[in-house]
């Protein structure tokens, strides 16, 4: 996959560069590529005609296009929107879809052995990168354990591409907060995640998962949700505040940080009382509830597409719950806007099949109402700061790791251009270049 030889072209570009940089003090080549429009993740605007210069696994500096770099050595992008490589902040690599004529979300524990998983999981990694997803928090692995932390190793090391991974390992729910359920009482059932009664326990099961490599910890803070008598969505919450505050107290304390899956009512009202760093879906979040999330800084991940999909029959329990959440999340996401909410990018694949379109969230977040330039930095620099990884990645500016991708339309008149990446660069390393059709 490392496609391009760069050795000649290195002793050229190193004379080029009139600052002193790290590219002067080290051996390693220099890569470097024509941006006919760059959109570094941070600007405002796109710039036009720049030239980004790559030295190992980092940005070492982008400058004007002189139109002088010439050759069979230069990645010539000059036709194409260069832009930061993607970051999803919701996915489940270890999900193989959730369609019932499948087996629904059953048949991913039931059916598959860890092997099967962790092949679909290699498949979900490079399906994710192929796509111009760099980095994805994998917001846990239902039921695979630790699967997500061998997976980021066999990346790291060079067994398998796959993007930058940060992992939330087996997620957290209470009794009754959580899949396998329905089946007869005797049998004890594997569950999706760890389930966990008391602040003790809660706190014990974060110190775990930390101890086991965890990146993040996930927590289900509403489980099952249906509509009733008044035509109102409720959701049934899991974690007490109590519980939910040992998990975030024990994960602050390691450094790291806690997201929320809450659609509504008292367990999203639980997730921001006990101080979560970021709320999943949020489906239906009020506007008090907005206004503290604007005052304690919280993340919001929306996750939009998925609940505009796949839904049961109209005159169905199922079918009008379904119909429910898509109405109330719009308007839900329309307040965060508004209110000018800290909003990430992310879609929930795996509950979708990996074969998909990643990038088709995009389209329903600037429908909605964010400009696409806020929905590129959705997906770039705003995951960046919350991942603590500000300027390191999310953005092609000196110092950042190199990862790069592009297309050949321009995506701030057309948002949906971002389903058709056509070059990835990972960490310095081109991954795709596909010429532009
Ligand atoms: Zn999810």
């Amino acid at each position: 996959m490392r496609s391009l030889n760069f050795a000649l072209l290195s002793l050229c570009a190193a004379t080029l560069l009139s600052t002193p940089t790290r590219a002067q003090e080290s051996d390693a080549p220099i890569t470097v590529i024509r941006a006919g429009t760059l959109i570094d993740g941070t600007s405002d605007k796109p710039i036009k005609n720049q030239v980004i210069f790559v030295q190992g696994d980092r940005i070492i500096k982008v400058s004007g296009d002189t139109g002088t770099l010439t050759g069979k050595d230069v990645i010539d992008l000059s036709h194409a929107t260069v832009l930061p490589g993607l970051i999803d902040s919701h996915t489940h690599i270890f999900l193989w879809g959730e369609d019932p004529a499948k087996g629904g979300y059953d048949a991913n524990i039931l059916k598959a052995g860890i092997a099967l998983r962790a092949a679909r999981a290699t498949f979900a990694c490079r399906r994710a990168l192929d796509q111009g997803f760099t980095t994805l928090r994998d917001v846990e692995t239902e039921g695979a354990g630790y699967g997500d932390v061998e997976i980021r190793q066999a990346i790291a090391e060079g067994t398998i591409p796959g993007p930058r991974l940060f992992c939330a390992t087996r997620g957290i729910s209470s009794t009754g907060g959580y899949n396998l359920e329905g089946y007869a009482p005797e049998l004890d059932m594997p569950k999706g995640v760890q389930i966990i009664d008391g602040p003790i326990e809660a706190r014990k099961a974060a110190r775990q998962q930390l101890d086991h490599g965890a990146d993040w910890i996930k927590v289900y803070m509403t489980h099952r949700s249906w509509v009733d008598k008044q035509g109102h969505l409720v959701s049934q919450p899991t974690l007490t505040v109590e519980e939910l505050k040992a998990i975030v107290d024990e994960a602050h304390g390691w450094g790291k940080k806690v997201a929320c899956h809450a659609y509504n009512g008292i367990g999203l009202q639980r997730a921001l009382d006990g101080g979560c760093d970021s709320i999943e879906h949020g489906l239906d979040m009020t506007d008090a509830q907005v206004k503290q999330m604007a005052a304690l800084g919280t993340w919001y991940c929306p996750t939009l597409q998925i609940y505009y999909e796949d839904w049961e029959p109209e005159n169905t329990p199922a079918g009008k719950r379904d119909r429910a959440r898509a109405s109330l999340h719009e308007a839900s996401y329309k307040r965060a806007l508004q209110a000018h909410l800290k909003i990430v990018f992310g879609t929930d694949i795996g509950g979708m099949p990996w074969t998909e379109s990643i990038a088709r969230e995009f389209p329903r977040m600037v429908e909605f109402g964010m400009s696409p330039m806020d929905a590129i930095q959705a997906a770039t620099s705003r995951p960046a700061e919350m991942l603590d990884m500000k300027g390191e990645i999310g953005v092609v500016a000196p110092g950042a790791y190199a990862d790069i991708i592009a297309v050949s339309g321009d995506p701030l008149k057309d948002i949906s251009t971002l389903e058709h990446v056509n070059f990835v660069m990972h960490n310095g390393s081109v991954y795709k270049n596909e010429p532009s059709k």
